[in-house]
């Protein structure tokens, strides 16, 4: 086991699907003083309005179907975000649904807190965990290159 300290000013990547993107913006305005304190990253449209309808700074990624989903995973794997919001549409095929789902898995792989309903996310925010340092315990690969396949 090796472990990912995240600090206190979080860095947090928020990705909501087209049918769930009224849902995010109101769960975002219940948590704008929440939020603030940490640094937001955001696919294209979410992280668009997200920007516009809490006035705070978001750093903007690709739309998703373009790559935002890949760009969030790959940040992930490299210890640049730390949690994740994805209001994943459960209810409707994505033309991403491959990146979608690479994108879940790489969450697991790093032990990143992740929610993917409102209900997670308020469990998620309102934990002590979010103003301290948190020790995430993560699987050591450091000797996972394979020599001979
Ligand atoms: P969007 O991308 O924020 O640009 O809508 C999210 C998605 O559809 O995966």
């Amino acid at each position: 086991m090796t472990s990912r300290n995240l600090l206190p000013r979080k860095r947090l990547a928020i990705v909501a699907h087209d049918n769930r993107k009224a849902e995010l913006m109101d769960w975002a305005h219940d948590n704008i003083a929440m939020l603030a304190r940490h640094e937001l990253y955001g696919t294209g449209t979410t992280g668009k309005m997200l920007e516009e309808a809490l006035n705070l700074p978001v750093i903007r990624l690709l739309s998703g179907p373009l790559g935002g989903d890949q760009q969030i995973g790959a940040m992930i794997a490299e210890e640049r975000v730390d949690m994740l919001i994805f209001f994943w549409d459960p209810m409707a095929a994505q033309p991403h649904d491959p990146d979608i789902k690479a994108l879940l898995r790489l969450s697991v792989v790093w032990n990143i807190p992740m929610a993917c309903n409102r209900a997670t996310a308020d469990f998620l925010l309102s934990s002590p965990f979010m103003a301290g340092d948190y020790e995430a315990r993560q699987t050591d690969y450091s000797t996972y290159i394979k020599r001979k396949v």
